[in-house]
């Protein structure tokens, strides 16, 4: 039988291709994470640039303008 010995390779190949899955999303998930989510926004007051943490997901963020102290939402 041609197909006798190609059974415990596929499930090796199996698990070995979801384990590369796997690795794969942790990694994507990690790439998400570390992605820089700082935004530059303007101050609505001022009018002066803020490096805004934004966390993933999200698109807006309070922050307290540096210049004016005002504190404000992103748009
Ligand atoms: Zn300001």
């Amino acid at each position: 039988m041609k197909y006798g010995k190609a059974i415990p390779l596929s499930k090796e190949q199996l698990r070995a291709q979801s384990e590369r899955a796997m690795k794969e999303a942790m990694e994507r998930k990690l790439t998400i994470t570390q992605l820089d989510s700082r935004k530059e926004v303007v101050c609505g007051k001022c009018g002066a640039k803020n490096r805004v943490n934004i966390g993933v997901g999200e698109q807006r963020a309070e922050f307290k303008c540096k210049e004016c102290g005002e504190q404000q939402r992103s748009l």
